[in-house]
């Protein structure tokens, strides 16, 4: 399988390299000068080993609308992950991978007709609702399919809400849409809700959690046995976060309210696995420095607006559409250079693409590299060649402490990937996948080859 905007191998990391490393020989190549990113596959194995020991008792399911690289879902399935499908594109994507459809949660609760009917046709059984009408639909195209009640409970600061599009009210609208369920004869199963993402409110999962259980409780009074419990997503993953409050919340609300252990609970985390993954590294192609006053101290002075050759129409949709805050950071620190205050612009001809409104950054030059870490959420997926300008390539790197993992991870012989110098020798069949290799390091046989 060719992965598309990749150069399809993983490149395993020595001892003393890291993806800065990495970032800076491909920068320094001759005639150089497209962005790139570099996708860091020991990222998400490291996310994946969190996820299961501090929220033992849920099962993730990649949002692949996240971030649908196959390099991604080919980790993360073979890691053990399972995974939330949006549309049927995705559902087909995933199951090219070899996962079986049980595997796999609809959770979009306003899907069209044809993508409904296409879930029927490969036994893709649950997915989510929000409405009377979505029950209607799913009655007539696939009365079989198993259904969850997707309610609202929004986190009161988030990077972006999901509440004002979809989830019921779990008090005023539940109940009364629990019942044309029941009415239709569907199969509802459970309740999921998505507290926004990016969520930066942890105690929200508690409340969401509590009313979670008030809908298992009302549904026993219409005769449903619910067994599954969704808790969606919206659990940070950038450099400087951790999941380890959300989990303590969530841990202790399942305790709190679903000790019964046969209920299952699921979540659909999407930019905690990837958001750290991936650094991009752009090149600055032009420069302008223009006269400015600054409004407030009356004071005029030089601005300095570099061009790079990624912008909101590429990478950095996710300033738009996501509200990610992205961080420049020069690729070369030059000592004693001078700073100015800056602006950093996409390559297109649109007033728009501005990815940096203002920083203070020091004097650089054309042909300089800026990279911006945490660029893994929300970005490839969206990123267009609007203008003529490439997406940019991804170059995967994985540190050589881990590379065995991956040998055992993926059938290399399926050409999913193609890793380099895997010594045969070093192969260690009875490695659990995810849990992080008690085999020695082999100092030397490690390259940088890309
Ligand atoms: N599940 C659903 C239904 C979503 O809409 C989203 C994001 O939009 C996600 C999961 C993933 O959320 P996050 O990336 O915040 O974990």
């Amino acid at each position: 399988m060719k992965i598309p905007n990749s150069d399809a191998r993983v490149h395993v990391l020595d001892q003393n390299s890291d993806v800065w490393t990495v970032i800076r020989d491909i920068a320094s190549r001759a005639h150089q000068e497209d962005a790139f990113y570099v996708m860091n596959i020991g990222e998400i194995i490291n996310k994946y080993d969190q996820w299961t020991s501090k929220l033992p008792r849920v099962t993730p399911h990649y949002a692949v609308k996240c971030n649908d690289s196959l390099a991604v879902l080919e980790t993360l399935n073979a890691l053990g992950a399972n995974f939330d499908c949006a549309s049927k594109g995705e559902i087909n994507k995933v199951l090219e991978l070899g996962v079986e459809p049980e595997r796999i949660i609809f959770a979009n609760p306003a899907k069209p007709s044809s993508h409904v009917r296409f879930a029927a046709s490969v036994g893709v059984q649950t997915m989510t609702f929000d409405s009377e009408n979505e029950l209607h639909k799913i009655k007539n195209l696939y009365p079989d399919a198993k259904m969850v009640i997707r309610i609202r409970c929004d986190a009161a600061e988030v990077q972006c809400q999901l509440g004002n599009k979809f989830g019921c009210d779990p008090v005023a609208e539940a109940p009364g849409l629990l019942r044309v369920a029941r009415s239709l004869d569907l199969d509802v199963v459970g309740v999921s809700f998505h507290v926004g993402s990016g969520c930066r409110e942890p105690p929200v999962f508690r409340r969401a959690i509590a009313a979670a259980k008030d809908v298992f409780e009302f549904a026993k009074t219409l005769g449903y046995e619910f067994s599954l419990l969704d808790i969606g997503g919206g659990y940070p993953g950038g450099r400087g976060t951790t999941i380890d409050e959300i989990a303590e919340i969530v841990n202790s609300a399942l305790d709190a309210h679903f000790p019964d252990e046969s209920v299952s609970v699921i979540a659909e985390p999407g930019r905690f696995f990837v958001c750290s993954a991936y650094t991009l590294v752009c090149n600055i192609h032009s420069i302008r420095n223009v006269i400015r006053t600054n409004e407030e101290t009356g004071t005029t002075g030089t601005h300095r607006m570099y061009y790079i050759n990624d912008g909101v129409y590429g990478s950095f949709n996710c300033i738009l559409y996501d509200h990610q805050v992205v961080v420049p950071q020069p690729l070369e620190e030059r000592s004693g250079a001078k700073y100015y205050e800056s602006s950093i612009w996409g390559p297109t001809c649109d007033g728009l693409d501005q990815v940096i409104e203002s920083a203070v950054l020091p004097d650089m030059k054309i042909g300089d590299w800026i990279v911006f870490e945490d660029m893994g959420a929300y970005t490839l997926p969206v990123a267009s060649p609007f203008n003529g300008f490439p997406i940019p390539t991804v170059h995967i790197v994985i540190e050589e402490n881990m590379r065995l993992i991956v040998d055992d991870m993926f059938d290399l012989t399926d050409g999913h990937f193609e890793m380099l110098r895997i010594p045969d020798n070093l192969k260690n069949e009875n490695d659990t996948p995810y849990k992080l290799p008690t085999f020695p390091i082999q100092v030397g046989d490690s390259i940088l080859d890309y």
